[in-house]
Parts: C-alpha cells; structure tokens; sequence
C-alpha cells in the first residue's frame, strides 16, 4: 500500500521514493511506489503530473485502490528515485480548489445551496450551486471569501474517527464512516475531499467569480483564483488597454466611446444606403438603350440594391434587363424582363455559365461565377 504524502502535506515538490512495481502496456509505463505526494485525479481536480528519476509522470490514477504512475520509461523495482512535482502547476490548481471550498462554503452558509459539481480545467474552473443566485448575492459572496484571504483563515486535515463523524457538521457528506477525510477552513467551511489544499488562505491571493449562468436546476459559476487569476486580470487589461488606445479614450470611458462609435457607424450606413439609393436612381435614369438585352456592371451593390436597378431599368426601357456586381470568384446578378422573355433567356443563360439562383414574377436573381467578358458575349449572342 502505498503512504500517500499528498493526504497530510501539501507542499511537499520534492521526494525520494522506491518503486514497488513496474509494467509495461503499449509502450506505457505503469509505476507504483512505496510513497508518493503525486495526487491521483479525483473530486474535480485532474493528477498531478512530473518525474520519477528520467521518467516523465504524466498521468496518476487510483486503479484497484492502488496509486499508478503512468511514465514514459521503465524503472527499477527496488530502486530509490528522487521525485518532483510540476509544482506550479500543482500549486495553481491548490488556489483554485481552496478558493472553491471557502466560495461552496459561504454559499452554503449564507444561502443554504450545496455545491454539486466541480471542474479544475486548465483554461476553466467552473463550479455547480444546487440553486440560483443573483449577482448582487455573488457580489457579497466574493467579498466575503476574499476576507478570508485577508484574514488568513487556517486550513487543515483531519480523519476524524467513525463515533466523531456521525456528529459532525460538514459539506459533502458521504455514507462511509472509515477514512473520510475532512478539509477544514477555521471559520469559514468542513468538507470532505480528498485532494490537495493551501495551508492558509492568505495562499490563494485573490478569489474572483468571472461570470455565472444557468445550470439545469441551479447556477454555474466560472472562477479564478491566486496566479490564474492574476493572468486573467493582465489579459483582460491588454484588452482594455489596446481598445482604449484605438480609441484614444481613457479606460474608464471605453464604454462610452464604443457606443458612440458604434451610432456613427451606422449613422454611415444609413446615408450610404440614401446615396446609392440616389446613384441607381440617377443611372437608371440615364441610361438609354437601343438593344433589347443590357447587362449593366457596377461594385458594392448589395443584392436588394441590384434587384432596385434591374427593376427600374426595366420599368423604364423594358426588354431584358440585367445588373452584376462584382463577389468574389464572379458576381451577384439580378435580371428583369416579360414574364415569357425572361424564362426563356434565363434558360440559355444557366445552360451556358455556371449560375447559381432563380426567381418569378419578371425578376431573377443570384450569382454567377464567370468573368465579366464571358457574360458580355453571352448577351451579344443569346436571340
Ligand atoms: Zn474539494
């Protein structure tokens, strides 16, 4: 059986263990020591990765209630190996778990609600209340927890014994009575869990609920603590900070300034709609045809705009009426004619380019991807 370090001492990185057994599976490594302070995933939080002796350590899982180490080389069965620990890693997701236990704590405490999920996620930390909450509620929730910090609240372990735990108050309580292993925060929380913890509070630094949102039948919260947290606030004031500079506001006003922006962007789209409203007017206006098939070429015309033009050239000239803009790989099109005319043209027209679209009532519509030269030609021979 192997002593598992990672229950009683958190903040051990560094040890020397011997190895008990050693196999091999597709090339995968399986290790069991006489000891080890390589936490085993479990209750949210994912296993502690690192190196025994050369080998790398990157998974640990309690299989058969034995702790295997999953390393990339073998080792020798008997032999002593200094051990370490990716402890930063280690220690970031400490802060996160400590600061879940003093958030689920507070929540139990102050609301009733009990904590009914946990994800230590590399990108994420999310965890799951059985009920809702409202921001003002997480507000107050946040600022306790991160009084707890301040004051430094002690944690730790204990086993108490099957008589102690049948009278005892903590979160999560479980129907065994042998080895529960109760987290304890003075003041602020009891919990069993069976993974790693801060010694203190003042460890995890800072406590912050970024967003919460509907979960089945309660609330999920998405939160950062200690060095994940600092990061998160460094990422987020780059951003601030970069949109500040593009819109040469200070910080604070950011808000403000995008608004504003935002109105007088579409205060130009508005009159650049008015505008070539006016501009197909103008030209439809203008133009005057001999020929009974005309395929007229413009840029940036949206296809309600070209559809407009088609249909005031037609109204204006009859025949067949025909407005291309330019898309990438070829144009959007909309053709107007008489009912009979238009069909029969629109007909050659699809045997003879790659088009794409349809229509009725006189008018037809889509896209074609041919050059502007092929089109031309094409008007030119179709009778
Ligand atoms: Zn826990």
């Amino acid at each position: 059986m192997t002593i598992r370090i990672f229950e009683t001492d958190s903040h051990i990185k560094e040890f020397s263990a011997n190895v008990l057994e050693c196999s091999e599976e597709n090339g995968i490594y399986k290790i069991v020591l006489d000891k080890t302070a390589f936490f085993p995933e479990g209750g949210g939080q994912p296993s502690d990765t690192g190196k025994i002796g050369d080998a790398k350590i990157y998974d640990v899982q309690i299989i058969n209630e034995k702790i295997i180490h999953f390393a990339d080389k073998p080792l020798k069965v008997g032999e002593e190996y200094s051990c370490a620990l990716d402890w930063d890693k280690r220690f970031r997701r400490m802060q996160n778990h400590s600061g879940e236990h003093i958030l689920s704590g507070l929540i139990h405490k102050h609301f009733g609600l009990d904590n009914v999920g946990f994800h230590l996620g590399e990108e994420e930390v999310t965890m799951d209340v059985s009920g809702m909450l409202n921001r003002e509620q997480l507000i107050f929730i946040e600022r306790l927890a991160n009084e707890a910090i301040i004051k430094n609240a002690k944690f730790s372990v204990k086993f108490p014994k099957a008589c102690e735990l049948k009278c005892l108050e903590y979160r999560s309580k479980l129907d065994l009575t042998e080895n529960v292993r109760i987290v304890d925060i003075e003041g602020y929380d009891s919990c069993a869990c069976c993974a790693p913890h801060v010694k203190s509070a003042g460890e995890i630094g800072i406590i912050k609920i970024l967003d919460f949102y509907k979960m089945r039948d309660g609330l999920r919260l998405v939160i950062k603590c200690g060095f994940d947290a600092l990061a998160d606030f460094e990422e987020r004031y780059q951003s601030t900070r970069g949109v500040s500079d593009l819109l040469s506001a200070k910080q604070g006003e950011i808000v403000e300034s995008v608004k504003k922006t935002l109105e007088t962007v579409s205060d130009l789209k508005y009159k650049n709609r008015e505008l070539k409203k006016r501009y197909i007017s103008l030209k439809a206006n203008l133009q005057s045809y001999e020929k009974e098939k005309t395929a007229t070429f413009e840029e940036e015309l949206d296809m309600k705009e070209i559809q407009v033009f088609a249909d005031s050239l037609h109204k204006r000239l009859q025949g067949i009426r025909a407005v291309f803009s330019a898309v990438d790989n070829g144009f959007n099109f909309a053709i107007c004619g008489e009912e009979d005319k238009l069909n029969a043209f629109f007909t050659r027209f699809k045997e003879q380019l790659n088009v794409r679209g349809g229509g009725r009532n006189g008018m037809v519509s889509g896209s074609v991807g041919e050059p502007k030269e092929k089109i031309e030609k094409l008007f030119e021979e179709i009778k």
